[in-house]
């Protein structure tokens, strides 16, 4: 008697798991290809030209066929840049992904661009590398960007 409710007991929390695993996976869809509207790609390259401190953004839209279509650029409550955990905290609800700059010009992800992004569970990942150098990355693409095109707002 008492082996049984073990055993149920084990199934379910195995079954809770399982259920878990599968819907935190469906919440990261995949993305291979981003557009991103001209005026948001000119304000973060105005942006980029004119700060030599790091910033952050926080990009809201919508995931379709792997496709990321940014609709709406908002800046994380705070401005005070104190690393990518507290930019993803600070972003507002329907945030997909945060976009920040590499003041030194180089394109690849740091180790903590690494860290926080596994953790954010956000698709993609963007990277201002240079003022007319955007860099997108989703979790399988981490070494190479993926694409990004200019779009109509
Ligand atoms: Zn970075």
């Amino acid at each position: 008697m008492g082996e049984g409710i073990l055993w149920i007991t084990s199934i379910l929390i195995m079954l809770a798991i399982a259920l878990f695993l599968i819907f935190s996976n469906k919440e990261v869809p995949m993305v291979s290809k981003v557009i991103m509207p001209k005026e948001f790609v000119d304000f973060l390259n105005k942006k980029f030209e004119s700060s030599n401190n790091e910033f952050a953004f926080c990009l809201k839209g919508k995931v379709e066929n792997q496709v990321f279509q940014v609709l709406e650029i908002a800046e994380p409550k705070s401005s005070t840049p104190i690393g990518e955990d507290s930019i993803i905290a600070k972003c507002p609800i329907g945030t997909i992904a945060t976009i920040h700059n590499h003041p030194n010009k180089l394109c690849k992800l740091s180790s903590l661009d690494l860290y926080t992004f596994g953790k954010s569970k956000h698709p993609t990942l963007g990277v201002i590398c240079g003022a007319n150098n955007i860099a997108f990355y989703n979790p399988s693409s981490l070494d190479n960007s993926i694409s990004v095109e200019l779009g109509a707002k």
